[in-house]
């Protein structure tokens, strides 16, 4: 069986791969020169099934109404002349009560957990080096209302399966000695005891090695796919910069790529970006770096060691296909960064870029079929693609190989 996945990030490799293993032969198809540079190189790094939270709640239409007004906010709104985001967006508002929150917050914890112990077995499998921690992670409060707050938020996932730790400043100190010298500036932290953290573009490379030798997956760089050609319920071949490729079956995994190419066969993918802004910075020699990755929940910045390197993201912006960025992008991150770890990383050596997070309206990723018969989905994997992409791959491919897949699909295909 031929199959072309579209798209190289982590879960168009993650797919290659369990394709491949099921005996497909296997083509990715990526637009640039190297694999895993766009969401996947940029991204917090943080495997999260403790941070599965929907991002359409009933705080968010606050927050976006702060944000019109030019406030400051985690989430922001910047309305032009696209009415994909009023569409969008309207969507994402009906998402917005406290039962559809947490209907969907579930659904995409499921999701996490699941993923999770799908990694665990990939990576052991294949002993794949991604400069993991696996220490849990911190989700950091600034005082003590707002931790209280956050304890009564966090139980829900606790109820469903996630071990946490509620910690006081000193001892969030003891687990990672680079808050023992800005303990005052805390009130504490929940540890989410299974989370972990990893570099998504080492993941890639790394796996996409062991597709390439050990499974016979062939990788097509710099090919960009432009449209799907086919009729009644099947895809015939897709358009691309390098001219047409066909095949039996297609995955559709170009991340925010998704809803354009899909549109050219009358696929409608409700997938909308949310742009966030991304740093990395090398560590100082001898510098106190934070060992447990994590997310200061007041100022919505989330870090994480990728080796010899500190990562720090924030934001989301809807505010359409737009890479730019100016460095008052990033004030937030650095405020953050030399308030709680000064002397980790020489901060004048940034390297920073805006990237674009998949997001769906009421945050689960799209799997599986749509009207083709033989293109199947797997995109919006929004704010939680690093954490979700072994357990969607695998879900994928054991739909395209006629396998029962271990997760109820329920809330995880196409909605209307
Ligand atoms: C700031 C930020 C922080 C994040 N933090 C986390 C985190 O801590 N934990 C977590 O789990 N997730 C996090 N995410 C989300 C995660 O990075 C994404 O959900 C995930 O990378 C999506 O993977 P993907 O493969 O679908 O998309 P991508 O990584 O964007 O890959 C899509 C690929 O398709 C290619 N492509 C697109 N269009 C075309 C075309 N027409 N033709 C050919 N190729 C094309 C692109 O070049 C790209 O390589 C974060 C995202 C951002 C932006």
């Amino acid at each position: 069986m031929k199959t072309l996945v579209l798209g190289g990030g982590v879960v168009g490799v993650t797919t290659a791969y369990f394709l491949a293993k099921a005996g497909h032969e296997v083509t990715v198809v990526e637009e640039k020169d190297a694999l895993g540079l766009e969401a996947t190189a940029s991204n917090a790094g943080i495997i999260a099934p403790g941070h599965s939270f929907a991002w359409a709640s009933p705080r968010a239409p606050r927050m976006l109404l702060q944000s019109l007004r030019g406030e400051e906010t985690a989430i922001r709104v910047r309305l032009g002349p696209d009415l994909r985001l009023y569409t969008w967006g309207l969507r994402f508002l009906r998402e917005c009560t406290a039962e559809r929150a947490r209907r969907n917050t579930l659904v995409k914890l499921r999701l996490c957990q699941y993923s999770q112990a799908v990694m665990n077995e990939l990576v052991a499998a294949e002993r794949l080096q991604y400069d993991a921690i696996t220490k849990g992670a911190l989700y950091l409060y600034r005082d003590a209302a707002e931790l209280e707050a956050g304890v009564k938020k966090m139980a829900l996932l606790a109820e469903h399966g996630q071990k946490q730790e509620i910690l006081g400043a000193a001892e969030v100190a003891r687990l990672d000695p680079v808050f023992e010298p800005v303990q005052g500036k805390i009130a504490g932290a929940i540890r989410d005891v299974g989370d972990s953290s990893g570099d998504g573009r080492l993941f890639v490379e790394n796996l996409a090695r062991v597709c390439r030798e050990a499974l016979g997956v062939t990788v097509r760089l710099g090919a960009r796919v432009t449209a799907l050609r086919g009729e009644d319920d099947r895809i015939e071949s897709v358009l691309t910069s390098q001219g047409p490729l066909t095949a039996d079956n297609y995955v559709l995994a170009l991340g925010v790529g998704s809803p354009s190419v899909a549109r050219t066969a009358g696929v409608s993918l409700p997938i909308y970006p949310a742009k966030g802004y991304s740093s990395t910075f090398p560590l100082k020699p001898r510098g106190l770096a934070p060992t447990v990755p994590g997310v200061d929940e007041r100022w919505l910045v989330g870090w994480s060691r990728l080796g010899d390197r500190l990562r720090l993201t924030s934001t989301a912006e809807f505010a359409g296909y737009d890479w730019g960025w100016t460095p008052r992008d990033f004030n937030n991150i650095l405020r953050l960064a030399r308030d709680l770890f000064p002397d980790a990383a020489d901060y004048d050596q940034g390297q920073y870029r805006a990237c674009l997070r998949p997001m769906t309206p009421d945050g689960p990723p799209i799997l599986g079929l749509g009207r083709h018969r033989n293109l199947f989905l797997n995109c919006g994997h929004g704010h939680m693609g690093w954490t979700m992409a072994c357990g969607t791959a695998r879900i994928v491919a054991d739909l395209m190989t006629s396998r029962m897949p271990e997760l109820d699909l329920a809330g995880l295909t196409l909605r209307r």
